[in-house]
């Protein structure tokens, strides 16, 4: 069988790791989750959805992501976990590295806090393996959030990894078609008050209206 990261190529039918049948998805918001839900469900697992994210600056925008997200996971009648909100925590972490570029060690460090309780909250909870949505933008860097997800697991012997590229298949496609189909809320930046001064910098170099939020603690 030609396999793919578990994904059998140039098909729809998923193949996790280990013949799981259940698995925990963090997921960074609607628009990155909502194809790879689907494509879950359609594969026979058993779904539990795992919002972590205390990345998103500010709290405003937080709480938009995470209601967007908790309804349509309703809608397709999957659980939703709802972790907390702790920013100072993800300050901590990522202190010393708030002028790191997209892509560099900031997202290394936010990455590892959010997959790290996915992967102890898998393990509290029986639930053998972990997944997440953060690789299926095309600005992130994947073997990044892939490196980042099994450094995580490796801590709990009873959690895997599922280091499935959500892309692949027509996945990035779908992504797009859902976000339509569903009306989601477009975001302008990544989610964290360093990534959104980095994209009012490149827009205003560019002439374009800035992307209005507070900054401020
Ligand atoms: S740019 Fe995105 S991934 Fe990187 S630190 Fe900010 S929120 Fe996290």
């Amino acid at each position: 069988m030609n396999k793919e990261n578990g994904r059998n190529k140039g098909s729809k039918l998923l193949a996790p790791p280990d013949g799981a049948h259940s698995v925990l998805l963090h997921s960074c918001c609607a628009p990155c989750s909502g194809g790879i839900m689907e494509e879950l469900l359609e594969a026979g697992l058993q779904v539990t959805l795992f919002f972590y994210n205390p990345n998103i600056h500010p709290r405003s925008e937080y709480l938009l992501r995470k209601e967007e997200n908790k309804l349509f996971a309703e809608k397709l009648g999957i659980p939703f976990v709802d972790g907390d909100y702790l920013p100072e925590r993800w300050l901590l972490d990522v202190k010393g590295l708030e002028l790191e570029p997209e892509r560099g060690r900031r997202c290394t460090a936010c990455f590892t806090l959010r997959l790290e309780a996915t992967a102890r909250y898998a393990d509290e909870n029986g639930i053998p393996l972990i997944a997440t949505t953060l690789g299926i933008s095309r600005w992130k860097d994947l073997s990044q959030v892939n490196s980042c997800g099994l450094q995580a697991a490796a801590k709990y012997p009873g959690v895997g990894y599922w280091d499935c590229n959500w892309r692949k298949g027509g996945g990035s496609q779908r992504m797009i078609e859902i976000s339509r189909r569903e009306g989601f809320y477009h975001q302008e930046y990544c989610g964290c008050r360093y990534s959104l001064q980095e994209t009012n910098r490149w827009r205003q170099e560019r002439g374009r209206p800035l992307v209005e939020r507070e900054l401020g603690e």
